[in-house]
């Protein structure tokens, strides 16, 4: 085995003096991670969640003519009276999508809605609460000025503009800005390709009764849901058997269809020679345990030519891996431009416990406070088998690797679990 550790680690190692911290094995996952080769040209709709393979040049302007802010009247900004007030025949109307075709000469206006494209020979807008109308003729007082309540062509975005760069996800405010500049196929990054199983003797899958010691296979559900909100192509591989055949049969089999291969379970004191030795043999390990909690065994290396991530057994601690390491080397597979979670600072309501040297993840509820503040408590137990307490937090609370514990009213880092969805 290619493995730095002499022996296999156990989630029931508290300290490992030869664990990688947190932020070495993120530096050795993210050096490893290069952006998927291949673009796709795809429809529109069909771009949301995609990653832009290319700037996104404008081919128009934004708006495409000058056009009226605020319904009223357009009309030439020499003709507004500098005292007193002025009289102005009114020629047409213009409408948003059906313009005023004539020239407006001096002592004339036109009606004009919001939107409509300002006619030739006007450049202001005097809006009609402003304007006194009678018949065919408005009635305009000296506190308007020249240029009022016009806007310029190209003034949001002008022909040539790069208006999103490479590496940009394409969500709804993207989407809608690619389909105001008439762009109807979007270049995106190919999405990467994601196989995954579950390893273990004791494992059943819902639906199916379970006998003496056995249990339901709740990681390749977790899996499934971080996987599908990323957005990338997934490959259920199933459960496997703890038998070493079955298991280099599972990687092969994963690692030529794939990019990435994610297992869990099988990498604790007992099972990991199977899972660690298997993959080792169809590739490397780069390293196996990670001076965290929880998530500690947790292998990364290679599988034939996919990347390959052993994470841990138990529910939470894959949870936590997946967002700490494996999110991350998804995100730069897409071409994503941003790959580092969000954290931000909060109060913390209650005390923490930390031991020294390793990263500990918790679970938290950040919610408002009495004083309207923002601040995090625990999510309830602890434990890195504890799936519950995964469903009512909102939020990792993330304790640094040489932090102290925590008293209550200290500043924490929280990273919220809706900014890891993608
Ligand atoms: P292992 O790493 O295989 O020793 O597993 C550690 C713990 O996680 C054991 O209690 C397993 O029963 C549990 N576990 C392993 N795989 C799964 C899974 N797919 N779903 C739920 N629990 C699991
Ligand atoms: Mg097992």
């Amino acid at each position: 085995m290619n493995s730095p550790q002499s022996r296999p680690p156990s989630c029931q190692d508290e300290r490992d003096p030869g664990a990688l911290p947190v932020s070495d094995a993120l530096a050795l996952v993210l050096d490893r991670a290069g952006a998927v080769v291949g673009t796709q040209k795809v429809s529109l709709r069909s771009a949301l969640g995609r990653v832009l393979a290319q700037p996104l040049i404008s081919p128009v302007d934004v708006p495409a003519h000058r056009n009226s802010a605020m319904d009223g009247f357009a009309l030439s900004g020499a003709d507004l009276p500098e005292t007193g007030a002025a009289q102005l025949s009114v020629l047409g109307t213009a409408y948003a999508g059906i313009p005023f075709r004539g020239v407006v000469g001096a002592g004339k206006c036109v009606r004009i809605m919001t939107g409509a494209k300002m006619p030739e020979g006007t450049d202001t807008v005097v809006i009609q609460e402003k304007a006194e109308q009678t018949d065919e003729r408005i009635r305009i007082t000296a506190d308007n000025r020249k240029g009022q309540n016009v806007r310029e062509a190209g003034e949001d975005i002008a022909a040539g503009d790069t208006v999103l760069e490479q590496g940009t996800r394409i969500g709804p405010a993207q989407l809608g800005l690619l389909a105001s500049l008439g762009v109807a196929e979007v270049s995106v990054k190919r999405r990467p390709r994601v196989a995954f199983f579950s390893s273990g003797d004791e494992l059943r899958s819902p639906g199916e009764p379970l006998e003496e010691g056995e249990i339901y296979d709740s990681n390749r559900y977790t899996l499934y849901g971080m996987l599908n909100e990323l957005g990338v192509d997934i490959i259920d591989l199933g459960v496997i058997r703890d038998e070493r055949e079955a298991i280099r049969g599972a990687l092969e089999e994963a690692a030529a269809q794939a990019d990435v291969v994610l297992t869990t379970g099988g990498v604790s004191v007992g099972e990991a020679d199977y899972l660690q030795d298997e993959a080792a043999g169809l590739g490397e390990i780069l390293f196996s345990t990670v001076a965290l909690k929880p998530g500690r065994p947790l292998t990364f290396g290679r599988v034939a030519n996919a990347l390959f991530f052993g994470l841990p057994g138990n529910p939470v601690a894959v949870m936590v891996g997946f967002y700490q390491f494996v999110r991350p080397a998804l995100k730069r597979l897409m071409g994503d431009a941003s790959v580092a979670p969000p954290t931000f600072l909060v109060r913390s309501a209650t005390k923490l416990k930390k031991a020294a040297n390793r990263t500990e993840v918790q679970r938290g509820v950040l919610e408002l406070d009495a004083n309207g503040e923002l601040t995090v408590r625990l999510a309830g137990r602890q434990g890195s088998g504890i799936l519950s307490s995964m469903s009512k937090g909102n939020c990792f609370i993330l304790l640094p690797h040489d932090g102290p514990p925590v008293d209550p009213g200290d500043m924490v880092e929280v990273q919220p679990f809706h900014m890891l969805r993608w």
